[in-house]
């Protein structure tokens, strides 16, 4: 996709901080973040959001979990607790149209809300 930011991170246009990576997916760490861990995990394959997810999509999300759990194991929060988040649309705080899971754990999450 064009103009796609997270695409040109996948195509290695722009850096980032990647920490684990394989055929399907990239992981890297968030550029702001709002917790001690806060990694995006993203689909190499553009989907604009959740809204955009086909039914050819669903072993990719199931990776997609798959490989959230792994990383906050290797990050050492999942003792603890962390939390997935998929932000999705102008109401669910989306800021980016490439579809990403936040991981987010190292403090206690407060609330329901993003910031
Ligand atoms: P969302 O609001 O769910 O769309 O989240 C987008 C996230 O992407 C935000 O937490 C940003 O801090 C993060 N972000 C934007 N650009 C970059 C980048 N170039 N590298 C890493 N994270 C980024
Ligand atoms: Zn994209």
């Amino acid at each position: 996709m064009d103009n796609c930011i997270f695409c040109k991170i996948v195509n290695g246009e722009i850096p980032s901080r990647i920490i684990y990576e394989d055929e399907h997916v990239i992981a890297f760490h968030d550029i702001n973040p709002i917790a001690p861990i806060h990694i995006l995990l993203i689909p190499r394959l553009h989907i604009s959001s959740f809204n955009d997810i086909l039914p050819e999509n669903k072993e990719l999300m199931g990776h997609m979990a798959w490989v959230s759990k792994e990383i906050a194991k290797q990050n050492k929060i999942d003792e603890k607790g962390y939390r997935i988040v998929f932000n999705c649309g102008e109401h669910g705080g989306q800021e980016v149209y490439h579809l990403h899971a936040h991981i987010l754990g190292g403090r206690l999450l407060g609330g329901l809300v993003k910031r």
